[in-house]
C-alpha cells in the first residue's frame, strides 16, 4: 500500500469589512481576508497540500482568479472539488495538520469547529484533523495585523 505526504503553504491580505472565513468557519471579526474566493486561506493550504502530495500543481492552476466561476466561492466547495479529482479516486486523507498564522482575534473558540468541518467535507473523523493557531508576537507582517499565514501538511494512503 503506498503512501504520500503532502504541505501547503497560502497567504491572504487583512482588510477591514470584510468576512473572515478559515477552517470553513465565519469567524466574528471586524476584519477579513483579501481574496477572489471567501479568502480562506486556511483551506487553501489544504487544497495545495492535498494536491501537493499526488503532484497536481497548486489551487491557483486548478481555480484560476481570473475565472469568475470562483469569485466569492465557498473554499469548501474548492475543497471538494479537490478531492473530487480523478487522480483521487484510488486514495484517502489519513490526517491533516494545519498551522495559521494570525495576530488577532484569538481562533481558540473556533478550533474544534474547524476540525469537525474540515473533516466532513474531507469524509474523515476530526479526529483525524489537526489546526493549530498561533501568534507571531507582534513579529512581521502577521503581527502588524497585515496578514494570516498557513501551513498545512496531509498524508494520504491508497484505498
Ligand atoms: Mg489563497
Amino acid at each position: 500500500m503506498e503512501i504520500r505526504i503532502g504541505q501547503g503553504y497560502d497567504v491572504h491580505a487583512i482588510a477591514e469589512g470584510l468576512p473572515m472565513w478559515l477552517g470553513g468557519v465565519r469567524i466574528p471579526s471586524r476584519t477579513g481576508f483579501v481574496a477572489h474566493s471567501d479568502g480562506d486561506v486556511a483551506i487553501h493550504a489544504l487544497c495545495d497540500a492535498l494536491l501537493g502530495a499526488l503532484a497536481l500543481g497548486d489551487i491557483g492552476h486548478l481555480f484560476p482568479d481570473t475565472d469568475d466561476r470562483w469569485k466569492g466561492v465557498d473554499s469548501k466547495e474548492l475543497l471538494a472539488a479537490v478531492l473530487a479529482l480523478p487522480e483521487y479516486r484510488d486514495w484517502r486523507v489519513v490526517n491533516a495538520d494545519i498551522t495559521i498564522a494570525l495576530q488577532a482575534p484569538k481562533l481558540a473558540p473556533h478550533i474544534d469547529a474547524m476540525r469537525s468541518t474540515l473533516a466532513g467535507v474531507m469524509g474523515i473523523g476530526a479526529e483525524r484533523v489537526s489546526v493549530k493557531a498561533t501568534t507571531t508576537e507582534k513579529l512581521g507582517f502577521v503581527g502588524r495585523r497585515e496578514g494570516c499565514e498557513v501551513w498545512a501538511i496531509v498524508l494520504i494512503e491508497q484505498k
